[in-house]
């Protein structure tokens, strides 16, 4: 008989046999702009292929972990994409809006924390030392803190020359260093750029805006083009395809 191979679950750490988990969950590679082949004329010939593509896997959580981290995903999947929250067009300069705080923060951080324990190249700028064994806790007891802990911020980008949000431009995470000295991350996917703070340090200014515990969050509205950390992104990865052909 075949034997079953079983490993600790990364999120309840008990023996069980892994599921391929996805890091980034499959929904959010939508159809973008990018597919009706406006994605960057910013330097023309990404053509069609997504800045992380879909479907990467890695065995990382049970059965039940999988179905776990799957109401969050299912939260924000429905709220995105069903009731869409985000405008389109965008007109304005600045979007504030309401969410449920608990499954709401709960999905984000289990993507830093997926990033955090991913493998893959893509996510090896997330390194979250003794936070990562934090954010398990919090995914698996559903607990997601005060909103001073992991602080997030989000941001609109709207796709190049357009005002629609950049649905289905995913990039890999960015470190960031931020001027209180804190360390941070900026993924971008559903259109927006989350940068996430990941030391406890907070400050009131950096508080305005981010995702509070009554569920408010504020984003402020720009250009991909304008995203620092995106077009620098796109210059190295031009460059490497450049070198490599
Ligand atoms: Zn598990």
């Amino acid at each position: 008989m075949r034997q079953l191979t079983t490993m600790p679950c990364r999120l309840c750490l008990n023996d069980d046999a892994l599921q391929n988990s996805h890091i980034i969950p499959e929904f959010l590679y939508r159809p973008g702009y990018d597919e009706k082949g406006r994605l960057l004329e910013l330097s023309g010939d990404v053509g069609r292929k997504k800045l992380i593509q879909k479907g990467y896997r890695e065995r990382l959580l049970c059965a039940g972990c999988e179905t776990h981290i799957g109401r969050f995903e299912k939260y924000f999947a429905d709220l995105w994409y069903q009731t869409d929250p985000l405008p389109n067009p965008v007109t304005t300069n600045g979007i504030l809006r309401s969410f449920d705080y608990q499954p709401f923060k709960l999905f984000l951080l289990s993507i830093l924390w997926r990033a955090g324990i991913s493998e893959r190249e893509e996510f090896s700028t997330v390194r979250l030392g003794p936070y990562e064994n934090e954010l398990r806790e919090m995914l698996l007891h559903e607990d997601p803190g005060p909103d001073t802990q992991f602080q997030i911020y989000g941001l609109v980008l709207l796709a190049p020359q357009t005002a629609s949000p950049c649905h289905g431009t995913i990039m890999p995470p960015a470190r960031l260093r931020l001027p209180a000295g804190q360390t941070g991350y900026e993924f971008i996917f559903a259109g927006v750029s989350w940068n996430f703070i990941s030391s406890k340090q907070t400050t009131d200014a950096i508080r305005l805006g981010a995702l509070s515990e009554s569920g408010t969050m504020s984003f402020p509205v720009r250009s991909l083009e304008d995203d620092r950390n995106f077009t620098q992104f796109m210059k190295d990865y031009f460059a490497t395809r450049r070198r490599n052909r």
